[in-house]
């Protein structure tokens, strides 16, 4: 059986994000998407909230599975018997960081390989910051997430907003 992994922080999920998985999906015959816990960044939802989305979202999927991790990634792999990670590349500005970040796992684990699918031009402006960033100013963000998430992503916006 063929184990891949799509790490991300999934803050919250976008078509992006969905459109890399589906797509390993097809390539592998297990996809563990794995939602990083110790994120430095201030998240707009809790890890739990981030799974339960990416659960609602993934429904047509049945050989994904979302799992949390902290620590390296390689090792993430490596207790889940994925041989590769797979990324999303949006432009070259993902590269250099991604490259670097492929170059220290394969040094840390020989063993798991590092994919990267390009985006799909759709989704090429697409990030969690940005779909947060027009949901803080009101606007639709419809095109950019899953229906099954929209209200949830509103909601908690609004929540910050009056806080
Ligand atoms: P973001 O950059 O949106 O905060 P994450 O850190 O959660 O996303 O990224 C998880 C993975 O999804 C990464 O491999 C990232 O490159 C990929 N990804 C995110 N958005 C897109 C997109 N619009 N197209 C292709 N890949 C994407």
């Amino acid at each position: 059986m063929r184990i891949a992994i799509c790490p991300g922080s999934f803050d919250p999920v976008t078509l992006g994000h969905l459109d890399i998985i589906s797509r390993s999906a097809k390539l592998f015959d297990k996809v563990y998407v794995a939602v990083l816990k110790n994120s430095s960044k201030k998240p707009l939802f809790s890890v739990e909230k981030r799974i339960e989305l990416l659960e609602r979202c993934i429904t047509d999927l049945p050989n994904v599975e979302v799992i949390t991790f902290s620590g390296l990634l390689v090792d993430c792999a490596k207790e889940n018997d994925a041989i590769a990670i797979v990324k999303g590349l949006r432009a070259v500005t993902d590269f250099e960081y991604e490259f670097q970040m492929a170059l220290i796992n394969k040094k840390l684990n020989r063993e798991v390989e590092t994919l990267f699918l390009n985006t799909n031009a759709k989704y090429m402006y697409l990030s969690s910051s940005i779909v947060k960033e027009v949901a803080r100013n009101g606007g639709d963000i419809s095109d950019f997430v899953h229906p099954a998430v929209i209200d949830d992503i509103k909601n908690a916006i609004d929540a910050t907003d009056n806080r």
